[in-house]
């Protein structure tokens, strides 16, 4: 398919009437070469995102509440007990310690905060544990609790959600293909039952991914339009920030541009959701992270990632400031 101006143009008029890109049409968007007609679709993801969504952007924050230790061999992740780490290694941490961080977080500026535990499911005591965390995060901030709490049932997505979950964490991370590239310890099925378990209770969903762990841009959009399916509140978007010790460690680096392209082709695919900014944007996008918030992204994941440091709130802030986003 050849794209040119007027064909980013007619795609994004049929988006903010309410239309649909297909399939092909993402595709051919993603396989845009030339820079001119790159910052062109940036702009046209960006009109659309101010279309559907307000200027206001979305910013969370998360505590790994529970470390390594997990029996699942995710091969972008440093907390897999397959792999050798540096990574610290607990069991889930006591509530003052998530009541204070969930505190620091409020102040710095965070809206949001996402208790993420290791692992495929959580021990009966463990969820139980997290019940009544939440209970008390509630009670005692402003903070929307989220959380990102492995694999659940229906059972416990009405727990979660009578104790005032806001909204729950399950990353396709890539298209149901590539998945057994990554993973060999549980299915793409696995994940989805999760989104629908979250669905069928109504408690809000993020749902994103991870770029540049050898996926084509095929698997890219395939994973959006997955999604598509269940329209998630939040899609956060990783970059693949190469673990030591995982068997991703040495994977290429995926360029910029690539990155910057998929960003703003998810939001013709996604116009509603939130799309965040998550791990790995700053060592990959770097300076250029401007041009993602300017170009389909419109949140961003703050103050630290899972087993990675992040900017100072300060500094994503002020990016979010210079990009025209009230915070
Ligand atoms: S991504 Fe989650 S399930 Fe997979 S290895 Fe890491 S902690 Fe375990």
């Amino acid at each position: 398919m050849i794209i040119t101006q007027s064909t980013i143009s007619e795609l994004k008029d049929r988006v903010l009437k309410g239309g649909e890109i297909t399939f092909e049409e993402a595709l051919g968007l993603l396989e845009i070469q030339d820079s001119e007609l790159l910052d062109i679709l940036r702009n046209a993801a960006h009109e659309i995102t101010l279309a559907f969504n307000s200027n206001k952007a979305g910013l969370c924050s998360l505590i790994n509440a529970k470390s390594y230790l997990c029996g699942e061999d995710c091969g972008f992740c440093a907390q897999s007990v397959r792999f050798e780490t540096s990574v610290a290694r607990y069991e889930l941490l006591e509530p003052e310690i998530i009541i204070g961080a969930a505190k620091k977080a409020e102040r710095q500026g965070a809206q949001n905060f996402c208790l993420v535990t290791s692992g495929g499911a959580l021990s009966d005591d463990e969820f139980n544990r997290i019940l009544v965390i939440v209970k008390q995060l509630k009670k005692e901030t402003k903070l929307g609790i989220d959380g990102s709490l492995g694999f659940l049932t229906p059972e416990r997505v009405v727990q979660l959600k009578e104790a005032g979950l806001r909204r729950f964490n399950s990353n396709l991370q890539s298209s149901r293909e590539f998945y057994p590239e990554i993973v060999s310890t549980h299915s793409y099925d696995k994940r989805i039952e999760t989104l629908e378990y979250l669905r069928e209770e109504g408690l809000e969903m993020c749902s994103g991914g991870i770029l540049g762990m050898g996926e084509s841009r095929e698997d890219r959009v395939k994973m959006a339009f997955e999604l598509k399916r269940f329209s998630p509140e939040c899609l956060p978007i990783n970059v693949l920030n190469p673990r030591p010790g995982t068997p991703l460690e040495h994977a290429p680096k995926i360029e910029n541009n690539e990155i910057l392209k998929t960003i703003a082709v998810y939001r013709f695919i996604l116009p509603k959701s939130n799309i965040k900014l998550a791990g790995g944007r700053e060592i990959s996008l770097g300076s250029e992270q401007n041009k993602a918030l300017q170009g389909g992204a419109n949140g961003l994941i703050v103050g630290g990632y899972l087993t990675t440091a992040a900017n100072p709130v300060h500094e994503d802030l002020e990016l979010l400031r210079r990009t025209g986003y009230e915070v």
